[in-house]
């Protein structure tokens, strides 16, 4: 499980998160909504280590992520991350470009690697493109290759910040469906999302920030239909 305690994030004398306390247990989906600046990708960064922290502590099944004897590069293993905009290796064929982790970082054989990577392409539908190169695929093969990638290394968690946010709109819904398709295999996830229909049905809990604050967290059904923080309900009176 993921566990969150009193997380202080400062960017110079910008305190970007203030105080989040947030449990993530196994197999749970967390959507992160929130307007833009709330701090969304910023937790996600302290959750994988990318981001230094100032005060409290994140742990990962137990390991503080921030200590300083923390194999970081280790923990990340267990860590599968998902961007808007996943920029593949080029002149790598897709079965190339999920390959390379499991042989560089696991110590895979090239063989086990390959064998990795095309059980994951499949696994994401793109079964019939392992020998095509990323600039031949469309922007949601793309993710999904990126998701691909994450899924090769064996992760425990996959954490997307706005996976589809940068696809024309007829594709953010084959890529939705592959995280829904996580999801359902039983999946641990954090999703920082805008796609409000994928929080409400695919979510066990959906967290709402604003300015820095975790200002609510529950179930789809409360966050959606009876928000307490008026904060909440603003925000999602508008991107509704
Ligand atoms: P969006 O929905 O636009 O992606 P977000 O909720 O993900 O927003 P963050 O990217 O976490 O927001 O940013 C939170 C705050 O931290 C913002 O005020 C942002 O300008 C600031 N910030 C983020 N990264 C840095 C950085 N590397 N250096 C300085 N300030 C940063
Ligand atoms: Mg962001």
């Amino acid at each position: 499980m993921i566990q969150i305690r009193d997380l202080h994030k400062y960017f110079g004398t910008l305190h970007v998160l203030k105080g989040i306390d947030l449990d993530v247990d196994k197999g749970e989906v967390l959507s992160v909504i929130g307007a833009s600046g709330s701090g969304k990708s910023t937790l996600l960064y302290c959750i994988n280590g990318l981001e230094p922290i100032q005060q409290g502590s994140v742990e990962v099944d137990g390991t503080d992520v921030h200590a300083k004897g923390t194999d970081i590069n280790k923990l990340r293993q267990q860590l599968g991350m998902v961007f808007q905009q996943w920029n593949s290796f080029p002149h790598l064929t897709a079965l190339e470009n999920v390959a390379l982790a499991p042989k560089i970082v696991k110590g895979k054989s090239k063989a086990e690697a390959r064998e990795i990577a095309a059980q994951q392409l499949k696994h994401v539908g793109l079964g019939e493109k392992l020998d095509v190169y990323p600039s031949a695929l469309s922007g949601g093969q793309q993710q999904r290759l990126a998701i691909a990638r994450a899924l090769a290394m064996e992760p425990e968690y996959m954490l997307f910040d706005e996976a589809t946010s940068a696809l024309d709109p007829e594709l953010v819904g084959e890529v939705l469906e592959t995280m829904r398709m996580l999801a359902e295999e039983g999946m641990t996830m954090i999703c920082v999302t805008h796609e409000m229909g994928f929080a409400r049905d695919v979510s066990d809990r959906v967290a709402f920030f604003h300015q820095g604050v975790m200002e609510e967290i529950g179930p789809p059904a409360q966050i959606f239909g009876d928000a307490q923080s008026e904060h909440t309900r603003k925000f999602l009176a508008n991107v509704r």
